[in-house]
C-alpha cells in the first residue's frame, strides 16, 4: 500500500500540492486475532458474491475447505461488523456468530480435511465502499472480514475462487484469472479462478464501467490497464511506462511473477495512493494525467511500488508486524530502483537524499524508530526500510544481493516470513555474518545519517548539489558568479535551490540570474521561479508572462495568480488566455480560473451566474473529492451557497475518506453557527434522505 503524502515527486518536497500531505499512518498489527494457525489451516473458499448496490449490502454463499492441526472443538472465521448467517446445512459442523466472529463447531480430528457452507447478508461498515458509479473494496488496514468472512491475521493463507453477480451493465476487476462470465439478465456472474493462496487483506474487486488496455510482459504475463471510456485519451500518459516497469521489475527481482496476471485500475475517492491486491492493483484516479500533468504528478513510481508488493507482501509475507518492513521497505526500494531505470540516477540519489534528510531530523528529535518496531511510522516502513537495502546492497554487492533475494522469495513462496529469515539468506550468499548491519539499521532506532552521507555523496550530481546548497548563508555579492555559471544548463534540483537562494535578495543583483533561469527553458527551475516569486519586478513581467504557457499545471496555476495580483491592468487579459484550461483531474486551474473570473471586475459580466453554476457544480458527489474539496473552499471564499451545494456540503460531511470528511464538517459547523444558514438548512431538510437528516440534527445540535 502507499500513502499520498509518501510521494516525493522529481521536484523538492516544499514544491508538493497540499494534496499530497496525508496523514500519519496508524500502523496495523496483523497479530491481534491470536494463534489460531496453530489449530487450523484455511486451504480454499468458494464463494458466490453478490454485491446490493441500492441496499450497500453483501448477500454471499460461500464453502470454506479447512484442514485441522491440533485437536479441537471450535475454529472460527473473522466476520466484523453484523453478520446475518442464513441457510446453514452442515450436518455435522455447528455455526454460529460471537464477537466478530463466524465460529464452528464439531469434534474437529488432526489431519482431517473439513468443508463447511453457509449464506451470509452484511452491510459493510468499512473495507467495502458502495459509490456512485462503482464499488471496490480495500482490505489492508480496514479488514476483509468487514464484507467476506476470512481471517484478519495474515498467517494463513487461503485460495480465493470467487464469483460475483452484478449489474450487466458494469464490469468487474478481481483476483485471479477471469474463467467465466454468465449471463443471468440483468446481471452477469463473473467467476474468478486463484491458482495459489494469499493473505484475506489482499482479496478485492471493483465494479465499475471500465475499459481496459491489454499489453503484455516480454515474459508474456497478460497486463489489463483499466480506464473510463471517457478517459481513453489519457491511457497513454497514465501508464506511461508500465511495460517497462513490469520487464524491469522481474528482471531486477529475478524470480518469475507468480500470479496468473496483473490488472491495474484506477478508483474514483480511493483511501490511498496505490493498494497492491494479489494481481490486481487499485489508485487512485487522480494519477489520470494527460502529458502535461504526467511532468508534475504522475503514477510511476506507485505503479511500480504496488508491482513490487506482488512479490514482497503478497508472495512473501510478513508473520507480524515487526517484520512489516518486508513489505514496505522492499516495495519503496524496488520504486526506486525503477524510477532509476527510467528517471536516471541523479533522481535515484535526490529520493535517497530527500528521504534521509526526513528521517535525520526525526532521528534528531529523538523520534527515532527501529525497522522491527511494530508501530512504527510509515517514514520508517518505508523510507528507512528502502535504505536499508540500499545500504546493504552497496556492502554486499549486486550480485550477492541479487542471489540473496532470489534465494529468499523461493525459499518462502507462499508463506510467511520474519526480518532473520531475510537476513539468513543475504548472510548464506555473502559467506559472511550481518552483525553489524543489523545492529545499525534494522535494531537501532536512530538513522544513521554518517553512513547515509558517505553513500550519497558517490554521486557526482550529489556533491555538486551539496556545494550549491553550501552558498545558502553567504551574501548574495559573494557568490552571484558561482550562481551564474551553474546556471547554464542547469540540472533540474541544482537549477531550483539556485532560484531559491535569489528570493527576496536586491534586484539589481539576481536580475541577470533570474533572466538566466527562465532562459534556461529547464521546466523545474522556471517552476520554481513561479512557486516562490511573490513581487514580480517590471523588468521580469514578460519572462514571467511566458511561464502561462509552461507543460506544467502547477506552474499555470501559480503564474495565473501571481500575475493577476501583480498586473491589475492585465486581469483580462491572462483571463483570456487561460480561458478553457483545465490542469489535473481535480480541474486546479478552470476551478482557479472560475474563482478569478467572479472576482474580477467588469470581466465577462454576463456569464458570471454560469460560472457560479459551473463551480457549484464540482461540489456535487458524481466529482472526486480533490475536486469538490477545491470547490466547496472556492464557494465558501465567496459565500455563493445555495441549495444544491448546501446539500453537497452534507453528503460531502460524510464521506468515506477521512480528510474531506473532516474539512466539509469544518466548513459545514461554521455556516451552522450562522442563523440565516440555519433558517436554509431547515428548508433544505426535506431533500435529504434519512441517514443524512440524522446526521444534520446532530451537528445542530453540537453546535
Ligand atoms: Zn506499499
Amino acid at each position: 500500500m502507499i500513502f499520498f503524502y509518501l510521494l516525493q515527486k522529481i521536484k523538492p518536497l516544499i514544491f508538493l500540492p497540499r494534496f499530497f500531505y496525508l496523514l500519519l499512518w496508524l500502523s496495523f498489527s496483523s497479530f491481534v486475532y491470536g494463534q489460531q494457525t496453530e489449530i487450523v489451516d484455511f486451504i480454499s473458499v468458494k464463494a458466490v458474491v453478490r454485491p446490493l448496490i441500492k441496499e450497500k449490502k453483501v448477500i454471499a454463499t460461500t464453502s470454506y475447505t479447512f484442514k485441522i492441526l491440533k485437536k479441537c472443538d471450535s475454529v472460527y472465521l473473522d466476520a466484523q461488523g453484523v453478520f446475518l448467517l442464513k441457510n446453514i446445512k452442515n450436518r455435522k459442523i455447528a455455526i454460529h456468530l460471537n464477537n466478530n466472529k463466524i465460529w464452528l463447531v464439531s469434534k474437529f480430528k488432526p489431519t482431517q480435511t473439513y468443508t463447511v457452507s453457509f449464506e451470509y447478508e452484511v452491510s459493510p461498515k468499512k473495507a467495502l465502499y458502495f459509490l456512485d458509479h462503482q464499488i471496490w473494496t480495500q482490505g489492508q488496514g480496514k479488514y476483509t472480514s468487514n464484507w467476506f468472512p476470512s481471517i484478519d491475521d495474515m498467517n494463513d493463507k487461503i485460495e480465493f475462487d470467487l464469483s460475483y453477480i452484478i449489474p450487466s451493465d458494469k464490469s468487474i476487476v478481481a483476483n485471479g484469472k477471469l474463467v467465466a462470465v454468465t449471463d443471468t439478465g440483468a446481471f452477469k456472474k463473473w467467476s474468478f479462478d486463484m491458482k495459489q493462496p494469499m493473505s484475506s487483506y489482499l482479496l478485492s474487486f471493483a465494479v465499475g464501467d471500465f475499459s481496459k488496455k491489454k499489453i503484455t510482459s516480454s515474459s508474456n504475463v497478460a497486463i489489463e490497464l483499466y480506464y473510463s471510456s471517457t478517459d481513453s485519451l489519457l491511457v497513454e500518459p497514465t501508464y506511461r511506462y508500465s511495460k517497462i516497469i513490469f520487464d524491469f521489475l522481474e528482471n531486477e527481482i529475478g524470480v518469475n511473477y507468480p500470479w496468473q496476471n496483473y490488472k491495474q485500475v484506477p478508483l474514483k475517492d480511493f483511501l490511498y495512493a496505490g493498494m497492491e491486491n494479489t494481481s490486481a492493483t487499485f489508485f487512485s484516479d487522480a494519477f489520470i494525467v494527460d502529458s502535461i500533468g504526467f511532468i508534475d504528478r504522475n503514477y510511476v513510481n506507485v505503479n511500480a511500488h504496488e508491482l513490487a508488493h506482488q512479490w514482497f507482501g503478497n508472495l512473501v509475507t510478513e508473520t507480524s508486524g515487526q517484520s512489516h518492513w518486508l513489505h514496505e521497505g522492499f516495495a519503496s526500494y524496488y520504486a526506486l530502483l525503477t524510477e532509476k531505470e527510467i528517471f536516471g540516477e541523479d533522481y535515484y540519489y535526490w529520493k535517497l537524499f530527500q528521504s534521509a534528510e526526513q528521517l535525520k531530523l526525526l532521528s534528531e528529535q529523538g523520534k527515532g524508530e527501529s525497522l522491527n518496531n511494530p508501530n512504527a511510522s510509515s517514514l520508517t516502513f518505508y523510507e528507512k526500510g528502502a535504505w536499508a537495502l540500499h545500504v546493504l546492497r552497496e556492502k554486499v554487492g549486486d550480485s550477492v544481493f541479487k542471489k540473496a533475494i532470489n534465494n529468499y522469495i523461493e525459499k518462502h513462496r507462499y508463506k510467511n516470513v520474519t526480518t532473520d529469515d531475510f537476513i539468513i539468506e543475504v548472510e548464506q550468499a555473502y559467506g559472511k555474518k550481518l552483525h553489524e548491519f543489523k545492529k545499525d539499521w534494522i535494531l537501532q532506532s536512530a538513522f544513521k545519517s554518517e553512513q547515509a552521507y558517505q553513500s550519497l555523496i558517490k554521486s557526482n550530481f550529489i556533491n555538486e548539489y551539496f556545494k550549491i546548497s553550501a552558498l545558502r548563508g553567504t551574501p548574495i555579492q559573494l557568490k552571484i558568479a558561482e550562481l551564474e555559471k551553474a546556471l547554464v544548463f542547469p540540472d533540474d534540483f541544482i537549477g531550483q535551490e539556485i532560484v531559491y537562494q535569489l528570493k527576496n535578495e536586491p534586484l539589481y543583483l539576481t536580475l541577470p540570474l533570474y533572466k538566466k533561469a527562465f532562459d534556461s527553458n529547464n521546466i523545474f527551475v522556471r517552476q520554481s521561479i513561479a512557486l516562490s516569486m511573490d513581487k514580480i519586478p517590471k523588468e521580469l513581467k514578460s519572462y514571467y508572462e511566458s511561464l502561462l504557457m509552461d507543460s506544467s499545471y502547477l506552474t499555470q496555476e501559480s503564474a495565473l495568480g501571481n500575475l493577476w495580483v501583480n498586473f491589475p491592468e492585465n486581469q483580462s487579459r491572462y483571463l483570456d488566455e487561460m480561458e478553457g484550461v483545465i490542469g489535473f483531474r481535480d480541474k486546479n486551474i478552470r476551478q482557479f480560473w472560475l474563482f478569478l473570473a467572479l472576482i474580477t471586475e467588469d470581466y465577462q459580466t454576463a456569464r458570471k451566474d454560469i460560472f457560479v453554476k459551473e463551480l457549484i457544480e464540482y461540489t456535487a458527489p458524481s466529482y472526486g473529492y480533490n475536486t469538490r474539496e477545491k470547490a466547496l473552499r472556492y464557494i465558501g471564499n465567496l459565500n455563493l451557497w445555495d441549495e444544491d451545494s448546501l446539500l453537497h456540503l452534507i453528503d460531502a460531511s460524510q464521506h468515506h475518506y477521512w480528510r474531506f470528511r473532516d474539512f466539509s464538517r469544518n466548513l459545514l459547523k461554521g455556516l451552522l453557527e450562522n442563523e440565516n444558514y440555519q433558517k436554509q438548512f431547515l428548508l433544505i431538510e426535506h431533500q435529504l434522505d434519512v441517514d443524512s437528516l440524522i446526521f444534520l440534527k446532530r451537528m445542530l445540535n453540537e453546535k
